[in-house]
């Protein structure tokens, strides 16, 4: 299905923000990893990754389908992991307690010789300080270059 991406202001911390739209299904998906901050709207599917229909007589048609919002307007931050590979993963933490758990879990995973990390970091946006921070939780070595 096609989409649009496009770079926007975050509602959150100003940053850009990455925006993909789903021109005609009206799905959207928002996201900074800057700060964590996410919103989304998309069908809602059951644990078959089946569409959840309105009418089960109607069928397969967008008038049918049940749309859901999420939306993480304060979040605590955002994970940014990049590896050996070149490819990245980031998403939103939610708390502090997530962020303690998220960091002992990479620090279990770069424990182990195996791992294709090269360097993971927290970000965050601090209202009350309007200011971001970034946080290094893993780092391979020193000549790496943080993008
Ligand atoms: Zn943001």
């Amino acid at each position: 299905m096609g989409s649009v991406i496009d770079t926007i202001e975050c509602e959150n911390c100003s940053n850009d923000a990455y925006e993909e739209v789903y021109y005609k299904s009206g799905e959207f998906y928002v996201f900074c990893d800057s700060c964590g901050y996410s919103h989304r709207a998309f069908f809602e599917r059951d644990e078959d990754g089946e569409l959840v229909l309105k009418n089960e007589e109607e069928g397969k048609v967008f008038e049918n389908l049940t749309m859901k919002e999420e939306k993480i307007e304060n979040p605590w931050g955002a994970y940014n992991i990049k590896n050996n590979n070149g490819i990245g993963q980031t998403g939103t933490i939610y708390d502090e307690a997530e962020s303690i758990r998220f960091s002992s879990h990479i620090d279990e995973l770069v424990s182990t010789d195996e791992h294709e990390i090269l360097y993971v970091i927290l970000k965050r946006y601090l209202h009350s300080e309007k200011k971001h921070i970034e946080i290094p939780v893993y780092k391979r070595n020193e000549n790496v270059i943080i993008e």
